[in-house]
């Protein structure tokens, strides 16, 4: 497996990946044919990499960038609806320095925050084959050892969750059983790290009323507290 000693070369790395050749497939052919409402965009169409501060105690981690969202924009969690969600939770709570998170230029910046996909290609249905999981998990893993600093990660969904702990069963012995997902469960692992896990802020979440602005907004806070 390759090391990567710095973000530059890592995420270098992530935006020339085609090893997946179904999404490389799916994510080429969204941007090709685009949504109606934007038609004026020169669509990403590649991997996406993380963002925020790399010195940050607190990691974000989602499933994939949305097909019309990151995959569009080349950012994670921007111009999509659970961007929009997403960031205003964060704004609340001050890890995030605006409500919006439209575009690479509009000025968002994060508050000892990082946060990235597991998945760093959008997958057809937001269903990925688990060795596509496995193909990206090695970008995931090298995203979580250069992020020295961080004490706790807010897995956004179940997939982001396992895929979290799949890292750290690499290094310790536990059963994925013995840590269930569910919005708010909360780990200690072995090591001191800190995962929370938070339904995923999708439309359909978020329409259902499963997952609230109040419900987001205080399980941000929540770890925004673990992780000083
Ligand atoms: S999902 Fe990950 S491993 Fe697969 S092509 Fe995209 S960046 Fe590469």
């Amino acid at each position: 497996m390759a090391t990567y000693n710095s973000f530059a070369s890592l995420n270098d790395a992530i935006v020339d990946c085609r090893r997946c050749s179904r999404l490389v497939d799916f994510r080429e052919s969204v941007a090709r044919k685009k949504r109606k409402q934007f038609e004026s965009w020169d669509y990403w169409g590649r991997p996406v990499p993380g963002y925020g501060e790399t010195t940050a105690s607190l990691l974000l981690t989602g499933l994939a960038p949305a097909a019309h969202g990151g995959n569009r924009t080349g950012r994670v969690f921007t111009g999509d609806k659970s961007a929009d969600f997403l960031v205003r939770c964060l704004h609340e709570v001050g890890i995030a320095n605006q409500p919006n998170s439209d575009a690479l230029d509009d000025g968002l910046i994060l508050n000892n925050a990082y946060m990235t996909p597991v998945l760093k290609c959008v997958p057809p249905q937001d269903k990925p084959k688990p060795e596509e999981l496995r193909n990206c998990a090695s970008y995931l893993s090298a995203e979580l050892t250069l992020l020295s600093n961080v004490t706790c990660i807010l897995a956004l969904g179940k997939i982001a969750f396992d895929a979290c702990l799949r890292f750290f069963r690499g290094q310790f012995n536990f059963l994925m059983k013995d840590y269930p997902f569910g919005h708010g469960n909360q780990f200690v692992l072995e090591n001191g790290m800190i995962l929370v896990g938070s339904y995923h802020p999708s439309p359909r979440n978020v329409n259902t009323g499963r997952l609230t602005q109040k419900m987001m907004v205080e399980l941000l806070n929540h770890v925004k507290g673990l992780s000083r």
